[in-house]
């Protein structure tokens, strides 16, 4: 039996439909067929190759749900349900060893150098060889950490918790707002929503959201964001004049840089209060960098500056119980649906920001 995958071979070309042949399962291996398929940031770097960790040729795609096809031996959720066949499921993207410095010792499985990510950094030459979520199936890692899905959950209102909502978890775990602070967040696309939503669950009286697509932005309002700044229409300086107002003249209490641009860490460092926090989520790739100066911009502010690397299986969870208590909202967010065949498509509006988040449906 063979499944049908699109394979990135050279960076900026078309993806190839290419059937891959689905192996025999290794021991905890699950075959999932997929349902929904999300479109994230990342791909796009990967497929313009600008991300370090993509190896040639592989299947993209991490962000995925979809029914259980087959599985190997008995298989436990994280919350202990044994899997069967025919389960809709759910699972973090990455699978980290357990067993090196930064897993066994600091507890930190997000800095795992053997942490592997399908539809990231292995290729589709490498067993299991269904590798990606851009696919009629997927083989999960057998360590891979699973979720059931809820029964009346749209699958495609679920896939962005596995990237972009578990790494804004995973910033609001590290550096969580008091109730009653203002929190700005630069980037309106699928992080900087979740994390307009994770600072209004943390009490947040004010959210500042800053970005330049109108689209992105009323997204924004939609989910808690008051005060919206669209940065091609308000200027830095003029950006800066409204948010002294707000603020007593002292400046934003935490700011989530979620662009991943090195103008929007700069603004992130400007207009964060003395004293306040700034959290850097939205570089998943190299991004620029500008001139910084240490005494100015942190120390003499006395401020923290947390940089995010990606996530694990509690950042997923957090995410993923985001969006199951409210799934009407997360559904907006979904703004546009292809074909598997029309990935290129889906890419595209990616690109040009024109989606908020597009997810393909196999
Ligand atoms: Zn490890
Ligand atoms: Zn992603």
């Amino acid at each position: 039996m063979k499944a049908l995958a699109y394979i990135l071979e050279a960076f900026k070309e078309p993806l190839a439909a290419r059937e891959i042949v689905i192996p025999d399962l290794e021991p905890g291996q699950v075959l999932v067929k997929i349902s929904a398929a999300g479109v994230c940031g990342s791909d796009l770097h990967i497929w313009k190759g600008e991300d370090p960790r993509s190896r040639l040729p592989m299947i993209l795609g991490h962000e995925g749900v979809g029914k259980i096809a087959a599985l190997k031996g008995k298989k436990l959720t994280v919350e202990g349900e044994e899997l069967k066949e025919g389960d809709l499921i759910f699972w973090n993207r990455g699978v980290s060893c357990g067993h090196c410095y930064y897993c066994a010792v600091l507890k930190e499985p997000s800095l795992c150098h053997n942490r592997i990510v399908q539809g990231i950094n292995i290729p589709c030459t490498h067993a299991p060889y269904l590798n990606g979520c851009y696919a009629e199936y997927i083989v999960l890692q057998a360590n891979t950490d699973i979720f059931l899905v809820p029964a009346g959950i749209d699958p495609a209102v679920l896939v962005a918790a596995s990237c972009s909502g578990a790494t804004a978890a995973h910033g609001f775990d590290m550096i969580r707002p008091e109730p009653g602070e203002v929190v700005a967040i630069i980037g309106p696309g699928p992080l900087g929503l979740f994390a307009v939503a994770f600072a209004r669950a943390y009490g947040a009286s004010t959210v500042i959201l800053i970005g330049g697509s109108p689209a992105r932005l009323e997204m924004g309002r939609q989910f808690g964001g008051t005060v919206i700044l669209n940065r091609h229409e308000i200027s830095k300086e003029k950006r800066w004049q409204i948010i002294r107002d707000l603020t007593h003249g002292r400046g934003v209490d935490l700011v989530v840089e979620a662009a991943g641009s090195a103008p929007a860490l700069q603004e992130a460092l400007e207009i964060v209060r003395p004293g306040g926090n700034v959290l850097s989520i939205g570089f998943s790739q190299p991004g620029g960098t500008f001139a910084f100066d240490g005494f100015q911009h942190l120390v003499q502010k006395n401020i923290r500056l947390q940089g995010v690397w990606v996530s694990d299986t509690r950042h997923v969870y957090r995410a993923m119980a985001m969006i199951l208590a409210q799934p009407e909202l997360f559904a907006r967010m979904i703004t546009h649906r292809f074909p598997l065949a029309r990935v290129d498509e889906a890419l595209e509006v990616m690109d040009r920001k024109e989606a908020v988040k597009a997810v393909l449906i196999p």
